[in-house]
């Protein structure tokens, strides 16, 4: 009796020293670790193969490459450790969903280091292997979409199994038979943890297997573990989680897995204030699979209570990019009181190479509900369609020298220029830029372009340029985009 208390004892000191401020000592020394050449709300497949010809030279991963997509551009896979218990972890099934791609990339030189976390790293390469394939989408990267490049969903071709990215998922999962899997997706910064305010930072799902929803050992592991990195991510973004639909979707990887056998941990990457570009997510990201490998290596799941799984907020989707709330509306001479929401879409212009913002009216009426990520009650405060400047200028160069924040005072949201430079879909300039023989619809319908402007006591308080908000008595606020219409 006496030996088997301490041998259980030394198993819980065992897992302490593996665990101790585990979290808190990554989130201090994250930017020791993190690649910096690849940020930014796109990754394409040019900078990751760069990076894992850096890995192949690396004595300490073995690099394989697992088969071509659609377009013929590589996927690879990369592995670490020589323990008994086999973990995947994918990224980027969706192209435009690059955040945890860059985390990888974090815990790979998290990997290479020398230094730090020495005695950690030796415990859990030596009770795990862990393999990753960073971006299964490349062909979706490139175009930064969600779907491959035969517009298909990657994420509903497990059961069919058909698209080269797809198979070379499954045919992996087949060879390793892992014992966990990871994931890895984005979605967008409009989910709240619950019926609340905060956005859904991060949001896990132990995927269901059958329509029932049952639980067996190989979900309930997932639920699991997902308890435990909810307590861990507490820590840094305390009432920020949530936890995803659980809905059986049969032609799901991550249903599927579990069906298969793997625990499989679905993490999604959602939104933070200030974050538009999701790097602190990232480094959440990089924080959770750490710690998620750690819990799986010292088995500390097994001590967990899995039903707490059912404790984490759902992931609802209750928040609008901009609400405005109370403001007057006047239509033929009488006042009506509405909420407006305004949403900013992530587009992708093809020629520039770069991500930009469409801001959308959402909806329009009573939205006493929802929550904004940025909300201003305007009680007493009317609003009105944004204006076009009446005087159509020569050049670009002629706008940019003349009064704009003097323009946006009066109301001005658009603008007519006679030369405009071709294939341009967004501007830096606070202004949208309309060809000399267009016109933009200002109405405030929901699903226009959001230009409007609201008056507080007859001057204008408030002025919106496709979904931007800038408050002229405060000077706060920043259009980061506005929009070209050749
Ligand atoms: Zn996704």
């Amino acid at each position: 009796m006496k030996n088997y208390i301490v041998i259980y004892f030394l198993l819980i000191i065992g897992n302490v020293v593996a665990q101790t401020n585990l979290t808190e000592n990554l989130y201090r020394s994250y930017e020791f670790f993190k690649e910096h050449s690849i940020t930014g709300r796109t990754v394409k497949h040019g900078e990751v193969e760069k990076l894992i010809g850096g890995l192949k030279n690396n004595g300490k991963f073995n690099v394989k490459e697992l088969g071509k997509s659609l377009e013929g551009r590589t996927i690879y896979l990369v592995s670490i450790g020589n323990g008994p218990v086999n973990v995947l972890a994918w990224s980027q099934m969706h192209g435009d969903e690059p955040t945890a791609t860059q985390a990888l990339f974090d815990i790979f030189n998290f990997f290479s280091d020398e230094n730090q976390f020495a005695e950690l790293k030796k415990y859990m390469l030596s009770k795990l292997t862990l393999h990753f394939i960073p971006m299964l989408n490349p062909d979706g990267a490139e175009r930064f979409t969600r779907r491959n490049a035969l517009s298909i969903d990657l994420n509903r071709d497990a059961a069919r199994n058909q698209f080269p990215e797809a198979q070379i998922l499954k045919s992996v999962r087949d060879s390793l038979n892992p014992q966990f899997g990871f994931n890895l997706h984005d979605q967008n910064s409009r989910y709240s943890a619950g019926n609340s305010h905060r956005t859904a930072t991060i949001s896990f799902l132990a995927p269901a297997y059958n329509y029932e929803k049952d639980i067996n050992d190989v979900r309930k592991n997932t639920m699991s573990v997902i308890v435990r990195l909810t307590s861990e991510l507490n820590k840094i973004i305390p009432g920020h989680i949530a936890r995803y639909n659980d809905d059986f979707e049969p032609r799901a990887f991550g249903d599927n897995f579990v069906k298969w056998g793997t625990s499989s941990v679905l993490i999604e990457s959602g939104g933070w204030a200030n974050d538009p570009d999701k790097q602190f997510i990232r480094k959440l990201n990089f924080i959770a699979l750490i710690d998620a490998f750690n819990i799986i290596a010292s088995e500390d799941y097994k001590c967990v209570d899995y039903t707490k799984y059912f404790a984490i907020p759902e992931n609802d989707k209750l928040i609008f990019n901009l609400l405005l709330r109370n403001l007057s509306v006047s239509f033929n001479g009488k006042k009506y009181i509405v909420d407006i929401s305004v949403n900013r879409e992530e587009q992708f212009d093809n020629h520039a190479g770069k991500i930009y913002y469409k801001g959308i009216i959402d909806d329009l009426g009573d939205l006493s509900i929802f929550y904004g990520n940025e909300e201003i009650d305007c009680k007493g405060m009317e609003i009105f369609p944004g204006k076009t400047f009446p005087e159509i200028f020569e050049t670009v160069e002629e706008l940019k020298s003349s009064d704009i924040p003097g323009l946006l005072r009066q109301g001005y949201t658009s603008v007519k220029i006679k030369n405009i430079e071709l294939h341009k879909k967004f501007t830096d300039i606070p202004l949208n830029i309309v060809s000399a023989n267009k016109n933009i619809d200002h109405g405030l319908t929901v699903e226009n372009n959001a230009n409007f402007f609201v008056k507080e006591n007859g001057e204008i308080r408030f002025i919106i340029v496709n979904g931007f908000l800038i408050d002229l008595k405060t000077n706060s606020g920043q259009i980061t985009n506005a929009l070209v219409f050749e």
